[in-house]
């Protein structure tokens, strides 16, 4: 090892696809899937003599994820061409947009280990996606022939840009981890990195510490998880640093990583931006953005995941923890709000949601909007646990039922017959029952051996088919044993 250590320098470009019926520049719709070239128009295909138009929700979703990101939104803003050829583009051309992007400085602050740190945001901008393409054989240098589909040309796209300013994969991971939430919240995308409608782009490079002096950068591309991200970052990181421990050069490039083999894979030398000939869109006016308009946006912005989070440690006594993850996603924030409505009691709430609730999702690869159990059906399963109906262990079980079928839980409660007995007098007779039964245990505890007193609450259950109420039963059952003597 040499003396030299190096810090990690991250940025990210993230790109959203946002959810608007229609495309930017033409009204074919965004829907995901249908067949190829199904979702097309002259607009969209760049034949000649059309005009595109844009999309007035495509303006206002950017403004709203600017807002969201604490960025300045500009009065005035523009389109311009970012020219390459690809099959996949078919005007040979993007619409974009290069020096005036319509939002710029905002700011974000991420967590990791528990410490706060601010990322700064340096631009938001609107632009087209392209279509794809499904090569012949395994990529498109190796293939006889390659398919285009054009029906995600020219659906909109934000791009995010971040200041460089992540030290660590962590810390790159809680960015992409709070802009998915945050544009879950403002409802501007769906952010399904599986899908494709958040995806994301990472520039590394290495610098000794201490100096101030950017090193070469590669960007990293083909991550489509949080934990791709960071494995890629990692890889990434442990490369250039063997490169520059042997006195080598870091290549600045662009990177492919190859999820099978956990590697990063040179694709072609890095672009810089007078690559691709930027001039300003002549076929679109500039933007003019009113005040009065971005005020109203700002005005309707729903609550944010950050002040979500402090409310439900400020005013329902969660921990932060505990809070974090409930805001994760607004959906799981909305689903809580509405079974602390019927069922006050916050933290027993979040323990079910965090417990169960998420782990059945994870396990079986759905989203809370897929899922069976309601925050109706979950409020009544925990008012008959809170009534002693049921058990808490009953209700875990009630709870794994109302999740595959859908069922109510006092349904579920009457069908099994799960009531929990907590009845007195029905208590009572098995309590004699068992003391007759178990004379030596009987023996044993008025010799001071507490160990046979679980033994015949353990009878008690077993009895009831583990309906008795264990607290009134172990209750009952010492007042007996105590009276006898
Ligand atoms: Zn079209």
């Amino acid at each position: 090892m040499s003396a030299v250590k190096y810090e990690t320098v991250i940025g990210l470009e993230v790109h959203a696809e946002l959810k608007t019926l229609t495309k930017i520049f033409c009204s074919c719709p965004t829907e995901f899937g249908g067949e190829e070239n199904t979702h097309i128009c002259p607009v969209c295909l760049g034949l000649p003599g059309v005009l595109p138009v844009l999309n007035k929700k495509v303006l206002e979703f950017a403004v709203r994820a600017g807002l969201a990101l604490n960025c300045e939104i500009a009065g005035f803003s523009k389109f311009d061409r970012k020219n390459y050829f690809y099959p996949d583009l078919p005007k040979a051309y993007q619409i974009s947009q290069y020096d005036l992007p319509i939002c710029k400085g905002g700011r974000l602050e991420i967590e990791t280990n528990g410490e706060k740190k601010t990322i700064g945001v340096t631009r938001v901008h609107m632009e087209e996606d392209a279509g794809k393409l499904l090569h012949g054989g395994a990529s498109i240098t190796t293939s006889q022939y390659s398919l285009a589909d054009y029906n995600r040309t020219g659906v909109p796209l934000i791009e995010i840009v971040s200041e460089p300013d992540m030290r660590s994969a962590e810390e790159a991971r809680a960015y992409i981890e709070k802009i998915k939430a945050i544009l879950e919240y403002i409802d501007v995308s769906d952010v399904k990195m599986e899908q494709g409608s958040l995806r994301c782009d990472a520039n590394i490079s290495l610098r000794p510490v201490g100096s101030t002096k950017l090193g070469t950068k590669t960007e990293i591309k083909n991550m489509n998880s949080f934990r791709s991200l960071q494995k890629a970052i990692e890889y990434e990181v442990t490369r250039q640093e063997d490169i520059l421990e042997e006195r080598g050069t870091i290549v600045q490039e662009t990177r492919s990583w190859d999820e099978e083999k956990g590697v990063t894979v040179s694709m072609r030398s890095k672009e810089a931006a007078h690559d691709y000939r930027y001039f300003p869109d002549p076929d679109l006016v500039p933007i003019v953005v009113e005040p009065a308009w971005v005020d109203e946006i700002r005005a309707a912005l729903p609550e944010l995941p950050e002040a979500r989070r402090q409310r439900l440690v400020d005013e329902l006594g969660l921990s932060l923890y505990d809070a974090g993850i409930i805001t994760g996603t607004r959906a799981i924030a909305e689903f809580f709000d509405r079974v602390v409505s019927q069922y006050n009691e916050p933290k027993i709430v979040a323990n079910w949601i965090m417990g169960e609730l998420l782990r059945l999702l994870n396990a079986n690869n759905l989203e809370i909007s897929d899922c069976k159990v309601t925050p109706d059906k979950l409020a009544a399963l925990l008012k008959y646990q809170a009534e002693g109906t049921i058990s808490g262990k009953m209700a875990k079980a009630v709870f794994d039922e109302m999740f595959a079928t859908g069922n109510e839980p006092g349904a579920i409660i009457s069908e099994k017959g799960m009531v929990q007995i907590s009845d007195e007098g029905a208590l009572l007779a098995i309590v004699g029952k068992i003391i007759a039964a178990n004379p030596q245990s009987v023996a044993d505890y008025r010799a001071g051996k507490e160990k046979a007193l679980g033994f015949m609450v353990g009878q008690i259950m077993k009895e009831t088919k583990g309906q008795a109420n264990p607290g009134a039963v172990t209750k009952l059952l010492k007042e007996k044993l105590d009276a006898l003597s």
